[in-house]
């Protein structure tokens, strides 16, 4: 089976080009959906967010208070990085779980949508890794449109990730979103293509 990992910068468009794999009948894992689920109320990772962060955190009804719990990380880079540290291993086994689900039904090409792909040290699962690159005006423009943030909010968003240039350094392929949405269509067919293809021995060897 192929993991074919699928990555880029905040806004600049993993989900439009993860949209487009699924309508080409190529199953999707979204990390974003697995880290949502190891949050829910009872699980391990709820167990281990609420007793570091408090009960501060929840909603009355025993949910975590993401909005809330999103602020508390994003203005303090230590927390953010003991949130990510609590929560990596139950992502990493729900995703595992996922893809062993996928696999079990015979899908020969599957894809990983992960923000965080080299972050989360996953890229060594994933051949080819696709990185959605757009230029940083772009992406500023896209990202306050999408969530009718400010320049600065957007601004700091961006810059608390791993700067996209650095990304795409890491990539096998690479997907340029700068144009228009049929420029993106044309580009994510010839990808396509170039995804379906069988592996080398040679390729496969060269990736682990
Ligand atoms: P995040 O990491 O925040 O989830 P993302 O990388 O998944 O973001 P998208 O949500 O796919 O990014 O795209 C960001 C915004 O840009 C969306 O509103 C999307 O509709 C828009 N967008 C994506 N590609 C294009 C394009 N080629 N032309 C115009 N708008 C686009």
């Amino acid at each position: 089976m192929r993991i074919v990992g699928l990555t880029g910068g905040i806004g600049s468009g993993k989900s439009t080009v993860s949209n487009l794999f699924k309508a080409n009948g190529i199953p999707v894992v979204d990390a974003d959906l697995v880290a949502r689920d190891v949050l829910k109320k009872g699980t391990g990772g709820w167990k281990k967010v609420v007793a570091a962060f408090g009960q501060d955190i929840l909603q009355p009804n025993g949910e975590v208070d993401r909005p809330k719990l999103g602020q508390i990380v994003f203005s303090d880079p230590d927390k953010r990085q003991l949130l990510n540290r609590l929560l990596a291993p139950y992502i990493s086994s729900g995703i595992f779980w996922e893809v062993l689900k996928l696999w079990m039904k015979g899908c020969k090409v599957i894809v990983l949508d992960i923000p965080l792909l080299f972050e989360a040290k996953m890229d060594k699962w994933t051949k080819p890794i696709i990185v959605v690159w757009v230029d940083p005006e772009t992406q500023l423009r896209r990202l306050m449109a999408r969530d009718r943030t400010s320049v600065e909010e957007a601004k700091s968003r961006i810059n608390a990730q791993m700067p996209l240039d650095v990304k795409r350094a890491k990539a096998d392929i690479i997907i340029g979103n700068t144009g228009s949405l049929d420029d993106l269509n044309e580009h994510f067919h010839k990808v396509l293509v170039q995804v379906m293809k069988p592996l080398t021995w040679n390729e496969f060897a060269l990736s682990r």
